[in-house]
């Protein structure tokens, strides 16, 4: 496995990669790798002749300048992981090898239909212009045939998708496939997330219940309204000590508004557990 920090390094691996028509499968991810990205690599490890996987702290998603510098970072560990799961090329660049100066001050803008003002791109103004300001670049540089991307985020896959399909973009990216992998959860429910590295032990029981009411609430999805079971999500996961929850929306999957019905539904919620933030979702 190659460790890759420029870009000039990257677009001459790249160009020797389409040169002998091998298949490119691209993971794009900001680090402290665990099983959940793990599965995205092994799927594009298998799909494809050569996987690449970015690993990189993207600054411009970031609009809260402490979750930023909290984000935990571990590049050897990474990178041990990624050559066991047989990953070929590892891109991580410095946030000035990525952008310029006037790129990391000037707000990258994009038109997502819509799907950036609710839930995510309500909460975190600007969030999903810096993700697609990183994916686009990533695509132009990797030319990926196939990129794969995590359920647990599942407003950015939407987003992504709607990038690639139907923005200006599409054409841009040629026959370039958006592959989504479902959520990797421990074996308590708890989705894994790269921010649980900051929750102590007692934190980590505690978001149990965030799952846990998850789960619970495909039942009570049986014989109550939607608008009934978000309440009772919200106050359950709230009844218990030490979380807090920002929004709990159920939504129709493919236009991310909220619906009334539950075809076709996913609730996504957002919970503070201490000082971290989580994100979690199901399908009904
Ligand atoms: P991140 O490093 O958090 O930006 O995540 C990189 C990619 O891994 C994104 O596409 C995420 O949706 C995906 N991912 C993160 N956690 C999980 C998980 N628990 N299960 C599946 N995919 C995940």
């Amino acid at each position: 496995m190659q460790i890759i920090t420029t870009k000039k390094e990257l677009l001459a691996v790249v160009k020797a990669c389409k040169q002998e028509r091998k298949t490119i499968g691209l993971v794009p991810t900001m680090g402290a790798l665990h099983e959940g990205h793990a599965s995205l690599v092994k799927r594009a490890v298998a799909e494809n002749n050569v996987c690449f996987v970015s690993v990189f702290v993207n600054p411009t998603q970031f609009n809260n300048k402490e979750d930023l510098e909290k984000y935990p970072r571990n590049i050897n560990r990474d990178a041990e992981l990624l050559s066991s799961i047989g990953a070929d090329f590892v891109f991580a660049p410095t946030p000035e090898e990525m952008y310029s100066q006037e790129e990391m001050s000037t707000t990258f803008q994009f038109d997502f239909a819509g799907l950036d003002q609710v839930m995510e791109g309500k909460m975190r103004p600007g969030h999903f212009n810096g993700v697609v300001q990183v994916v686009s670049r990533l695509f132009y540089l990797v030319q990926p045939d196939k990129a794969y991307f995590g359920e647990k985020d599942f407003q950015q896959l939407a987003i992504i998708h709607h990038m690639v399909e139907r923005s200006s973009m599409a054409g841009t990216f040629g026959k370039l496939q958006i592959i989504g992998c479902p959520i990797v959860r421990e074996k308590s429910g708890l989705a894994l997330s790269s921010r649980n590295e900051r929750l102590s032990p007692e934190e980590k029981e505690t978001a149990l219940a965030i799952s846990k009411t998850l789960f619970e609430s495909l039942k009570w999805a049986k014989s109550a309204s939607v608008a009934e079971v978000q309440q009772r999500v919200i106050d359950t996961i709230n009844a218990v000590e030490g979380l807090e929850v920002e929004y709990y929306e159920i939504v129709d999957q493919t236009t991310l508004l909220p619906t009334n019905t539950f075809d076709h539904a996913i609730g996504c919620v957002t919970v503070y557990c201490g000082p971290v933030r989580l994100i979690d979702n199901i399908k009904y």
